[in-house]
């Protein structure tokens, strides 16, 4: 029990490293979000999020994922489904500028994304456009999903 708790105050400190590093004041909702983004490892949907904060209001944890992605601390994920989900961010993210170009995969079946941050999206060369940026949603079975089988 002891040592459970031990491990929570660490992490605690580290998400608190976290805000501080992006300048965004410590807030408990701000410490809540991000414990869930670190401890699933894979992109989380509003949805997710809304269900599993049910102590927090809905605009306060739309504002704690707007100032994330503000401050480079998360990245919105473009999905068709009309629901975004939210992405953890390359150390090397700022308020000024995401620097991250990785692939992205929604598995079909528990409808789980990924951010594949070893994999980038290929280069286009398009003549005559310019490309702001970029993004790739591969489809399929996830490797937890396909290991079940
Ligand atoms: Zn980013
Ligand atoms: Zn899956
Ligand atoms: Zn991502």
């Amino acid at each position: 029990m002891l040592h459970k708790l031990y491990i929570y105050e660490v992490k605690y400190s580290d998400y608190k490293h976290v805000l501080k590093k992006h300048n965004l004041r410590v807030t408990d909702c701000r410490i809540d979000v991000l414990e869930r983004f670190y401890s699933k490892k894979h992109a989380l949907s509003m949805k997710v999020i809304e269900t599993e904060l049910e102590g927090y209001d809905r605009v306060t944890l739309y504002r704690t994922i707007n100032s994330f992605i503000d401050k480079g601390v998360l990245h919105r994920i473009p999905d068709e489904s009309g629901s975004a989900s939210y992405g953890i961010c390359a150390e090397t993210c700022t308020a000024e500028k995401h620097s991250h170009n990785h692939v992205h995969f929604k598995c079909s079946r528990c409808g789980q994304i990924d951010c594949l941050s070893s994999y980038s999206v290929p280069v286009v060369d398009l003549p005559g456009y310019e490309i702001s940026d970029s993004n790739l949603i591969i489809n399929g079975v996830c490797k937890s999903c396909n290991h079940a089988n």
